[in-house]
């Protein structure tokens, strides 16, 4: 799967050492080291990113675009260059097609709004699934009430994979835009996007992908998901917060209404008109997060050295692990698929009826920091029939001895709230 070899051994990555990167790792909390399992929220940042970040503010900070001096002309060649390392990254043909913004929410919205706003009617449907995140479910809600349009949903499966066989029931002529996540944030699931964009495509539908938590995690090719639109965040994938990328083929971003009005992103200007520059600018109006796409540049590259394959096969490894040490405690419930080489590097689960956010405290007292609620997933939180999960996720840097501490910590839940099984689970 991605690339893969399921048998890789657990030292794909050269974990110690990789640690000596991430200067926060040192951090104590509550006099206990850090142990960082909320990367599905947001990933800690190498010290080549924030060198990155630094080496911007002192040496060639200056708008890009505009200035013909030494610096504008600097800033303008690193931002650019690493539009064409995100297209290198996710196999696109052409970076022409890498739009920044600031994060996956904006670049669902663009969509939603420049092109949906442009293609979809009333009576219009738009296929969504029940594990989405709130990002790839709002905007079209905004979308479909000011058209007319309806949402339909892919159902998810007790096992928390997608019913696909429903898609086909689904589809229908009318069906516009199938828009899926691609690895679940709650679930790990990592979904069948080439299948679902085979089906939408015969149906001559488009298809969007929320790839929020597969592209930092998995070796993501644009090309062989068959994706028309592929959206996800710096700040999950080792770089700064501010900044995200929309990818489409620019002939499709050409067919785009724009987005919003302003500089950088017109062509030719008068009192009462104007015209646009060409993608992908023409969706970059105003001054961008210019720093944080330069230091994103350098996360890619933080990525590359260690290889995407490698990046997944230290996830399953953990993930196994994980899977088996929190499976064998009574008192957890486990949501999502069974099989790490199914799902990605998070883990949901619920401990006995202790609310997650009691767990959350206890386990912050021991220096874990994990997340507890309901994860932007409101619809998928109803399906499971639980308020509220308890989340680990997992990146480059975590260790099998930070999931025992994880597991040891529940141990002191359990102490703590005294709690029985809990039998009657939904
Ligand atoms: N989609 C998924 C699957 C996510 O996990 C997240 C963030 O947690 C988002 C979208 C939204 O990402 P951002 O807040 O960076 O826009």
């Amino acid at each position: 799967m991605h690339g893969v070899d399921a048998t890789v051994a657990r030292d794909a990555l050269d974990v110690r050492a990789l640690r000596e990167d991430f200067p926060i790792l040192r951090r104590v909390v509550d006099g206990k080291p850090l142990i960082y399992l909320d990367n599905a929220a947001t990933s800690q940042k190498p010290r080549a990113v924030i060198d990155a970040l630094v080496r911007y503010y002192e040496e060639y900070n200056a708008n890009i675009h505009r200035g013909v001096h030494t610096l504008g002309q600097q800033a303008t060649d690193a931002y650019e260059q690493v539009r064409e390392k995100v297209a290198r990254f996710i196999h696109a043909p052409d970076p022409a097609g890498v739009v920044f913004t600031r994060n996956t929410t904006e670049a669902i919205n663009i969509v939603a709004s420049a092109w949906g706003r442009r293609y979809i009617r009333e009576g219009d449907e738009i296929l969504v699934s029940e594990m989405e995140h709130h990002s790839n479910l709002v905007p079209w809600q905004l979308l479909a009430r000011d058209v007319g349009a309806r949402i339909r949903a892919i159902p998810v499966t007790a096992e928390g994979t997608l019913d696909l066989s429903s898609v086909e029931t689904l589809l229908s002529p009318r069906t516009r835009l199938v828009a899926v996540v691609h690895v679940s944030n709650v679930l790990g699931t990592i979904n069948p996007v080439r299948r679902l964009a085979d089906l939408a495509h015969r149906q001559g539908a488009l298809i969007l992908v929320d790839g929020a938590q597969s592209v930092p995690h998995l070796p993501v090719d644009v090309q062989e998901v068959g994706c028309d639109f592929i959206a996800f965040s710096s700040h999950k994938m080792l770089g700064p917060t501010g900044v995200g990328v929309l990818y489409a083929s620019p002939s499709l971003l050409e067919q785009m209404d724009v987005y919003q009005g302003g500089g950088s992103m017109i062509r030719q200007v008068t009192l009462d008109h104007s015209t646009w520059a060409p993608v992908p600018t023409r969706f970059e109006a105003g001054t961008p997060s210019i720093a944080d796409a330069i230091a994103l540049g350098a996360a890619i590259d933080y990525l590359g050295g260690l290889g995407m394959a490698n990046v997944r096969a230290h996830e399953i490894d953990l993930t196994r692990y994980a899977l088996g040490a929190l499976g064998s405690i009574p008192e957890v419930r486990l949501y999502g698929p069974a099989d790490p080489l199914a799902r990605g590097g998070v883990i949901s689960f619920n401990f006995a009826d202790v609310h997650p956010h009691d767990v959350g405290t206890v386990l912050d007292s021991e220096g874990i920091a994990i997340r507890a609620g309901h994860h932007c997933c409101q619809p998928l939180m109803r399906r499971l029939g639980a308020a509220a999960t308890v989340r680990a996720s997992f990146y480059v840097y975590n260790t099998h001895k930070e999931v025992d501490a994880l597991v040891r910590a529940l141990a002191r839940v359990k102490e703590l709230f005294g709690v029985g099984v809990r039998c009657a689970l939904p």
